[in-house]
């Protein structure tokens, strides 16, 4: 498996309920936990992006790199994750094995440029579907609903929830530039100053720990993934206030690979492929839950 990095010019659930607590985070997939089995017999109309890639035999998807449970660049140097694995499953059926996936890191506020500019057939990355970024590109899913929640020190007991930012005016949140909870956090914040954006939530993690900040907004599931690896440093505070419906990112208007995308996601839900994607990386969180895949808006 290859790994790319993005040029650097390039850039300027609801909380499935139970996933509530996270206590020890795994987040990797074993091999012997492979959810994606190749389709070497499938067939492709002519002229689709399906066939294009089948018979180059490879495909380049993007996905976070710094994302536990969701998409982690481990040692091995390909990263995990559920998104990993809703990527090997797309490709897999595609008849490309892991050998011809190759991953780009694309942070929060690359993904509508990649896709644009064709520097990756598909994105995987905690993508929330929204009408802004439709202008630009199309989705295919959801195929899982997260939602924004804050995640604090273990020791903080003034910030509850996004209500007690406003309270304590001098406290800052960190959040990924270009992401949806950056944008959401905003009528919650006492000024738009409390606010601190990084390229990477691990960013924001590690200003967390050193108290350049007060608190990261994200889905709860990216800050479950954080928490389980801050060895009892972080907590997640207040509900969930937002939801955010997970999509494949592609290129716009692209109705037939769209719905090439659904289906694939609808038989891995049937035949058990997708629940174990999910239980052998995000679902490793202590008291998770199985999602139910939800049902797929129309392609368009
Ligand atoms: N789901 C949100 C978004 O697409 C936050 C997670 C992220 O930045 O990847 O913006």
């Amino acid at each position: 498996m290859k790994t790319d990095s993005l040029r650097a010019g390039k850039l300027a659930a609801v909380l499935v309920a139970g996933v509530l607590t996270l206590t020890a985070c795994g987040g990797g997939s074993d091999d012997d936990t492979e959810a994606a089995t190749v389709d070497s017999k499938a067939t492709f109309e002519a002229g689709t992006t399906m066939a294009t890639l089948q018979k180059a035999g490879k495909i380049t998807i993007g996905t976070k790199f710094d994302q536990p449970g969701f998409g982690l660049k481990g040692l091995s140097g390909a990263p995990e994750g559920f998104d990993v694995e809703i990527g090997k499953l797309i490709a897999a059926g595609l008849g490309i094995g892991e050998d011809g996936i190759s991953w780009v890191e694309t942070p929060s506020a690359v993904r509508e440029n990649v896709i644009e500019d064709g520097d990756v057939n598909l994105v995987a990355a905690t993508y929330t579907i929204n009408d802004e970024r439709k202008k630009r590109i199309s989705f295919a899913g959801p195929y899982y609903v997260a939602g924004q929640q804050l995640m604090v020190r273990s020791d903080n007991s003034a910030i509850t929830g996004p209500e007690s930012l406003k309270s304590n005016p001098d406290a800052k949140v960190c959040s990924a530039a270009g992401s949806t909870p950056a944008d959401n956090i905003g009528t919650y914040l006492a000024s738009p100053g409390q606010l601190v954006t990084f390229d990477l939530y691990s960013k924001c993690a590690d200003a967390l720990k050193n108290k350049q900040v007060d608190a990261v907004t994200t889905d709860n599931v990216i800050l479950l993934g954080l928490v389980g690896k801050s060895d009892g440093a972080f907590k997640v505070v207040g509900e969930p206030f937002t939801e955010e419906p997970y999509g494949i990112g592609i290129k716009k208007g692209d109705t037939a690979f769209c719905q090439y995308i659904v289906d694939t996601l609808k038989k891995a839900s049937e035949d058990g492929a997708y629940e174990k994607a999910w239980s052998s990386t995000a679902g490793e969180v202590e008291g998770s839950r199985v999602p139910t895949l939800p049902t797929a808006d129309a392609c368009s």
